[in-house]
Parts: structure tokens; C-alpha cells; sequence
């Protein structure tokens, strides 16, 4: 999907000056994690996925696979994950109007706390988290139809990060 990929090559840009790892949720046939390692060759990119299906190539090296229900996972990746997030991907598609809702209102929060100042998160979602500042998408990225957010760069996350999530 063309606004995807120039959301994420967009955004590839956009954190090249900033350390930290990419995390991408929802592998799927692994098309935008294939994406994501061109783009980004020499970050560690951590997959998020309760079912792999993908093809054996655009699988990610096992040290990189998070298995599992992503709600859950993200709230325990803090104390495994090396670092704190360059990049996030989220595209975990649903087509539910209320599921999408409720999800969109979880996630953020959940992700919040692995961000680092500054950092971008590229979603098919709408999120709800006051410290994501609304980025506009490139110019041919029909409105609505991706979202892009920067981490409040003013908000350095220290301490406990799990403590810290907002949930708005
Ligand atoms: N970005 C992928 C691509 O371009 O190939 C497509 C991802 S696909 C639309 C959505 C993926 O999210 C599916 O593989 C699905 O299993 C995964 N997913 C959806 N909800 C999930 C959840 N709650 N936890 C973990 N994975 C989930």
C-alpha cells in the first residue's frame, strides 16, 4: 500500500538522527517489516505478532519475534527491550468499527512508555495519547487514511516507564 510505505519512508528520515530501536506491530506477510529493514538496515527492528504467517524470508531472527497477544506483550517488552524506540510501526488491522475503537484507545497508552523523546509512531489507527503530537502524512497520503505522531520531544521518560503511562 502506497501511503504506507511513504508514511514509513517519511519517517525513516525523520528519526535518522535519533538512537533506538523500530518496533513493528503486526507482521502479517511481512511486507512492511521487509520494508522497514530496507529503510533502516542497521537498526534492530523487534516484531510484535500472535500469528506468524509471514513467508520464511521476511521472517525476523527469532531474538527479535515478540509472540503473542500484543496488549500483553507490550506491557512487559520495557524490562526485555534494549532500548527505548526510534520508530514504532503499528498495523494490526482490524475492520471492526468498535474493536478498532476500544484498540486504538489501548494501545497507545501501551506503547507510550517503550517511545523515546522525539520518537515517531507511523499507525493505521487513529491514538489518543496527549504526549503523541499529531505529524501531518506526506502530501499524497489521502487524510485519515494513515496517522503520524512524534513523541512530545519535552517529555523525557525516566524512572519506572511502566508508571508513566497515560491513559486518556
Ligand atoms: N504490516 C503487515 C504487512 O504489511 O505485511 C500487515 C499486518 S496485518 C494487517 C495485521 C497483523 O496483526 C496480523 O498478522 C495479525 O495476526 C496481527 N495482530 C492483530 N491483532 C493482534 C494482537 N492483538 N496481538 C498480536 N498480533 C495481532
Amino acid at each position: 500500500m502506497q501511503a504506507q510505505r511513504d508514511c514509513l519512508n517519511w519517517a525513516a528520515q525523520a528519526v535518522s538522527s535519533l538512537p533506538g530501536i523500530v518496533l513493528e506491530l503486526g507482521l502479517g506477510n511481512g511486507r512492511t517489516y521487509d520494508h522497514l529493514r530496507e529503510l533502516l538496515p542497521d537498526r534492530d527492528i523487534y516484531v510484535f505478532e500472535r500469528d506468524v504467517r509471514g513467508h520464511a524470508n521476511s521472517l525476523p531472527p527469532e531474538k527479535f519475534l515478540i509472540l503473542g497477544n500484543v496488549e500483553e506483550m507490550l506491557l512487559s517488552a520495557a524490562d526485555h527491550l534494549p532500548s527505548m524506540a526510534a520508530l514504532a510501526h503499528i498495523d494490526l488491522g482490524t475492520s471492526d468499527a468498535d474493536a478498532y475503537k476500544s484498540f486504538a484507545g489501548r494501545i497507545g497508552p501501551l506503547l507510550y512508555p517503550l517511545m523515546t523523546s522525539g520518537g515517531i509512531i507511523v499507525s493505521n489507527i487513529a491514538l489518543t495519547v496527549n504526549e503523541f503530537i499529531q505529524n501531518a502524512c506526506p502530501p499524497n497520503v489521502k487524510p485519515g487514511r494513515y496517522f503520524i505522531y512524534r513523541n512530545n520531544p519535552k517529555n523525557q521518560i525516566s524512572g519506572n516507564r511502566h508508571e508513566m503511562m497515560n491513559t486518556d
